[in-house]
């Protein structure tokens, strides 16, 4: 087989066999192919897309590169949850201690930041000495104890994932519904979940950008689900505008711990709304009354202890949140009301102030970002401080038009 026969297949939008996307696939990790070669194909996945069995044999492929986890010790059916991506979803650091403080475990296996969308492992780095790379052994001990615990994606699991993740995360490939899939889905199979709750997010900040394009990402996760005998269930939330108030990584996880300290809003309400699915999902009871735990995890401080076991038994030092301590504020030169945040424009912006990954290589900055001041229908005026932009570099000029719509 050739790298370079498989190529022109797809070129020709004919379709590849089992064999010949696991020989591509197999080749990039095993260093025959070059990064040109596999930015080829994922180009041409992106722009032709793959067949539903294309899909299921690639998410197979991925399944196979490596290990996978048994959490059948834990004795109860395990729900994970995954976002699909967007601007300032921190979700996963307010549901994990919620649903885990209601006798629901949540093994967590996150990603890095992608494209302009942030990423769990990247916001949990920001906490000085949080370890993000636990052992199987760990991270089934801790969910044993505590029952939350986040880890990065293990040498060993989906390690073809891995690798192409990063890849796709530099060549513009990020927004390709089967390459999307794929990747949630492998991860969670071999992550060991019974069951899967999926965020999957719409709008200008999300990877899928059309609520037809978020139906089709769903629906193909749910048949990928079905084919591996897992029960999936997709959410489609709004991500027109970012999730909450703070963009970047220590700044994300001092806005999770407010929210699970009882600062209300948007961000407060969806992490209740998924929360409540998973605890309905795994004890098999209504919404309403896991909704009620939820609420009761939440507003007693259960949920909060959680968080702060979690990150102790990581590792963790909470104090050490470091927020750089220079800042450039947008401030508003019109007068109206607020009717647009635009997170496309402002997740760009936080990967230029260092908060993500430009090239591979690249390191991120955590003590970057930006606070939000404002939220849809405020009433704004001429002069008003409309977001703080945290620094490294103060030479920045912006247009407020850029970032906010005020009419
Ligand atoms: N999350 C993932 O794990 N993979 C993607 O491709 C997008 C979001």
């Amino acid at each position: 087989m050739r790298a370079i026969d498989i190529i022109e297949k797809k070129n020709k939008n004919e379709i590849l066999e089992y064999d010949e996307i696991k020989y591509m696939v197999n080749s990039y990790v095993k260093g025959k192919i070059n990064d040109k070669t596999m930015s080829d194909f994922l180009w041409l996945i992106y722009n032709n897309g793959l067949t539903i069995d294309e899909t299921i044999a690639l998410t197979d492929v991925m399944i196979k590169s490596g290990e996978t986890i048994d959490l059948s010790s834990l004795g109860m059916p395990v729900v994970d949850k995954h976002s699909t991506g967007g601007v300032g979803d921190k979700v996963t650091l307010i549901v994990g201690p919620i649903v885990a403080s209601c006798g629901v475990p949540v093994p967590k296996m996150s990603g890095r930041g992608l494209g302009h969308t942030g990423g769990t492992i990247d916001k949990l780095e920001s906490i000085k000495g949080f370890n993000t790379n636990l052992t199987e052994e760990e991270f089934i001990n801790q969910i044993k104890k505590i029952g939350f615990a986040v880890t990065g994606q293990t040498k060993n699991l989906c390690p073809l994932d891995k690798v192409i993740y990063a890849l796709r995360d530099v060549t513009g490939t990020v927004a390709s519904i089967p390459l999307i899939a794929t990747s949630i889905m492998s991860k969670k199979i071999a992550g060991g979940a019974d069951k899967i709750l999926l965020d999957v997010k719409v709008g200008d900040g999300a990877l899928m950008k059309t609520m037809e394009d978020a139906k089709a990402l769903a629906s193909i996760m749910e048949r990928i689900g079905k084919a591996h005998h897992r029960d999936v269930i997709c959410e489609i939330t709004d991500m027109n505008v970012p999730l909450g108030h703070n963009i970047g990584n220590s700044l994300e996880v001092i806005e999770a711990m407010d929210t699970l300290q009882g600062r209300k809003g948007k961000l407060y309400d969806l992490c209740l709304d998924i929360s409540a699915n998973m605890i309905s999902l795994s004890k098999g009871i209504s919404y309403d009354e896991a909704l009620s735990e939820a609420t009761e995890a939440l507003t007693s401080g259960r949920a909060f202890k959680k968080f702060e076991e979690f990150v102790k038994m990581q590792g963790g030092d909470l104090s050490s949140l470091e927020v750089s301590n220079q800042t450039i504020d947008i401030i508003s030169n019109k007068k109206g009301t607020l009717k647009n945040i635009r997170a496309l424009a402002l997740g760009e912006l936080s990967v230029s102030l260092g908060a993500g990954r430009r090239t591979k290589e690249d390191s991120i900055d955590h003590s970057v970002g930006i606070v939000i001041h404002k939220d849809i229908d405020d009433k704004i005026n001429v002069g008003d401080k409309l977001a703080t932009l945290y620094v490294k570099d103060k030479n920045l000029k912006l247009n407020p038009d850029d970032y906010f719509e005020i009419k």
